[in-house]
């Protein structure tokens, strides 16, 4: 089923046709009327006529996100107040915080976005959708509430937080589909055993719209054996509008709908455009932003572009799951180390459980590496020798992947803190 078919199985030429348009028009209007883009472009001596096709868009200057800061809060939007109908603002970890500005229009193409994204994994307006990404200044909650509305489903806009609650309202209200984080909906499955609820027994839920943190395909394998649901991933950072692009059931790949958005991978090195199929940093240029356009805006998480057709039918470039942030990469002894490494090497290994921390410090001039794991409540041993060989071979499985050595400390089920929003699980003392 599509939401709506002639845009997203629209022929691919037609489709980069479609998009040069737009790109030509934004560019020309920043040019003149926005004082950032016109500077900007001077300063990298490229005017809007030399934009001529598509992979001209390469020819213009990156933005960064250094430049929402140094604009804040209101600097780079290019519509007057009266035309600003919502604020959405992400906390930095350091610095000021990334404010996001949304005409009537951007809240529509948001909430048109989701609704081809959920109808493309199956949803309609028979569904009860639960909202438990946060309400509020971050955006998942209201887009997941607005795209679900728009479909017709009966949105529950439970937030995060009163797990036991949103357990009982899953189970009377018959929820359906679930809208959440990966963390998130792992303890809220934790939850329901303790409250005795078999999700798969009690509860309608079929779908799990999951995001807004990394995961990995081993963490999907669990939540789907766990719960006996589908999850699907979806992506969309606050600068873009917020979460809105999903996988389609074939589950291979998210659905980058051309009409909103322009993907390009580069080499973060150097800054050039890559090939699809090469693995690199998402640029994106948004093509309907209205109140706070993107030209070329670091995004910083890697993936590449899948340029097969799509079984679905939908001819809208994909991109593979993120496999992690150029920003959160870690580089222990000149080893780069993504997070999601780590974690695709702990759910490889059937004793450990879902909840695990990464710890950096420095001892002397050596980084030295400890990741802290929960083992499930079935592989506990009272035998010091059987956790001691464990713990030597999960080091051994680290170490072979990841090429660094790791001290592995092994958890207690349940003694790793829970998060109801988004993870935390790395805490580099080298930069506190
Ligand atoms: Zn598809």
């Amino acid at each position: 089923m599509y939401w709506d078919p002639k845009m997203e199985c629209m022929p691919k030429e037609e489709l980069k046709k479609m998009q040069y348009e737009s790109i030509k028009k934004l560019v020309n209007n920043l040019y003149e009327f926005n004082q950032f883009y016109h500077d900007r472009m001077k300063a990298a001596n490229i005017h809007p006529s030399d934009i001529k096709s598509l992979s001209d868009v390469s020819k213009l200057p990156f933005m960064y996100k250094q430049d929402l800061r140094d604009n804040y809060p209101t600097k780079m939007f290019t519509v007057p107040n009266e035309k600003v109908v919502r604020y959405h603002v992400s906390s930095g970890t350091t610095g000021k915080p990334t404010l996001v500005g949304y005409t009537r229009g951007d809240l529509d193409y948001w909430s048109e976005a989701l609704a081809r994204s959920m109808t493309s994994i199956g949803m309609n307006s028979s569904d009860t959708l639960q909202v438990s990404y946060g309400y509020g200044l971050f955006t998942g909650g209201l887009g997941a509430h607005y795209g679900g509305e728009r479909i017709g489903a009966t949105v529950l806009p439970s937030g995060t937080g009163g797990t036991e609650r949103q357990i009982e309202l899953m189970v009377d209200l018959g929820v359906t589909a679930i809208a959440c984080t990966p963390s998130y909906l792992i303890h809220i499955g934790e939850v329901a055993k303790k409250m005795g609820v078999d999700i798969r027994r009690d509860t309608k839920l079929k779908r799990a719209l999951v995001g807004a943190e990394p995961w990995t395909e081993s963490m999907r394998q669990h939540i789907e054996e766990d719960m006996g649901i589908k999850a699907y991933d979806i992506y969309g950072t606050s600068e873009m509008a917020g979460p809105m692009f999903t996988e389609c059931e074939e589950r291979n790949g998210i659905h980058m709908q051309s009409d909103i958005v322009y993907v390009e991978i580069i080499d973060p090195e150097t800054g050039e455009v890559l090939e699809p199929g090469q693995k690199g940093e998402m640029v994106v240029t948004m093509l309907k932003k209205e109140a706070f356009p993107l030209v070329r805006y670091r995004i910083k998480d890697i993936t590449s572009i899948i340029d097969e057709d799509c079984p679905c039918g939908r001819t809208s470039p994909r991109i593979k799951r993120i496999t992690g942030r150029s920003d959160d990469m870690l580089i222990i002894r000149g080893i780069n180390v993504f997070p999601s490494q780590v974690e695709y090497t702990l759910m490889q290994i059937p004793q450990v459980g879902n909840q695990y921390m990464i710890i950096v410090e420095r001892e002397g001039s050596l980084d030295k590496m400890t990741v802290q794991v929960e083992i499930k409540e079935e592989s506990f041993s009272d035998k010091l020798d059987d956790m001691i060989k464990l713990q030597k071979y999960i080091e051994y499985e680290m170490k072979k992947y990841l090429n660094i050595a790791v001290n592995i400390e092994l958890k207690n089920p349940g003694e790793l803190p829970r998060f109801e929003g988004k993870a935390k699980r790395v805490i580099d003392k080298r930069v506190m």
